[in-house]
């Protein structure tokens, strides 16, 4: 296997290298002592296709592979670790669960602007008694008509002060457990949605940590963006809570162990290719995999509901 870059992705490297010490580096000492979190910088990212790495054009993002991500990343860092970490937070927890998870019309409203730099996206998970046990959660939301009404605190939000729409994890089934757990798009204006702290951290001081105070935000039924549904075979929504994609274990254990033509086995397909299935490197290591694999892909890739990621969190089990 050939590990070298390719000519577009040295490119890559040098632009970012060269916009990081150009545009970055003269600032970082300033930005950090006064902890200002450079939005001046977003028009800037979002020329270089940084706030839509890997998201499709069609979307307004780059459409760029994992590699360049993680070029692009790494050549923030080696400058400056608040904005590697907004531009990573943005990407990979706020813009990424809706392209992956959401509705055409969330994508529309949300990863367009958001992809675009338009938009700041956050990830509201943690709270101060879940953080590493993260389904510990007490944030509720509860059902009000055809809407929501959240209650709650949210803890070290990244750009929780900052951003424009927050993807807020919230109970709706207490009696389910960490299954009873669904996920929400809430825009950061809506009544009720308070940053009642910003943490005057050690280092990466001008990106800010802030904790959020959910107090009775109603939104419409339209902001949930995905729940638990339901697959017994291994942790995926772990893994979906996470913003993780499978690990080749869990992946390879579910395609084992799904029946071909069950239904159970196709909603795991299909959330799995939400993720954007696996390198091909992997799956033709094993050649009977690969021949049940592609089998399983190239019928679910016929399917008219899979060209459709959005309708991927809608779909159950029987
Ligand atoms: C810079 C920064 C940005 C963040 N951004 C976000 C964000 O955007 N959105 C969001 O939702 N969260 C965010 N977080 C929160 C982050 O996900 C949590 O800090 C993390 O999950 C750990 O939780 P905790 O801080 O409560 O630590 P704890 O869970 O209290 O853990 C404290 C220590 O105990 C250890 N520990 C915990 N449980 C066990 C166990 N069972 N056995 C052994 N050891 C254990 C841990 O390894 C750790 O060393 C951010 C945190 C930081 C520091």
């Amino acid at each position: 296997m050939d590990l070298r870059l390719t000519d577009d992705q040295e490119l890559l490297r040098r632009s970012i290298r060269e916009f990081a010490e150009s545009e970055i580096r003269p600032h970082v000492r300033e930005w950090d002592d006064a902890q200002h979190f450079p939005a001046e910088l977003l028009p800037r990212l979002a020329a270089l296709g940084l706030m839509g790495i890997q998201f499709p054009e069609a979307y307004g993002g780059a459409a760029m592979s994992s590699v360049d991500y993680c070029i692009s990343i790494e050549e923030l860092a080696r400058v400056d670790p608040s904005v590697c970490l907004s531009v990573a937070a943005h990407n990979g927890l706020g813009a990424a669960h809706i392209a992956a998870f959401g509705t055409e019309e969330q994508k529309r409203r949300y990863l367009r602007p958001l992809a675009k730099g338009a938009f700041l996206g956050a990830f509201c998970l943690t709270e101060p008694q879940a953080g590493s046990d993260a389904s510990n959660l007490r944030t509720r939301a509860r059902r009000d008509g055809n809407g929501y009404v959240l209650e709650g605190t949210k803890q070290f939000v990244t750009m929780g002060a900052n951003a424009d729409v927050a993807i807020v994890f919230a109970v709706t089934d207490p009696q389910a457990g960490k299954r009873g757990i669904s996920a929400f798009l809430v825009p950061t204006d809506a009544a009720g949605f308070e940053v009642a702290r910003v943490e005057d951290k050690l280092g990466q001081r001008h990106i800010d940590a802030a904790q959020i105070r959910l107090n009775e935000v109603r939104l419409p039924g339209e902001s949930l963006l995905g729940r638990y549904v339901g697959i017994p075979l291994f942790p995926l929504t772990v893994g979906e809570l996470l913003g993780r994609r499978p690990r080749w274990r869990e992946f390879r254990q579910a395609v084992a162990g799904a029946p071909p033509d069950a239904p159970k086995a196709r909603t795991i397909l299909e959330r799995l290719l939400a993720f954007g299935g696996f390198p091909e490197p992997y799956v033709r290591a094993d050649p009977e995999f690969y021949r049940v694999w592609s089998g399983l892909r190239s019928q679910l890739l016929v399917r008219e509901d899979i060209r459709d990621a959005s309708r991927i969190s809608s779909l159950s089990i029987s």
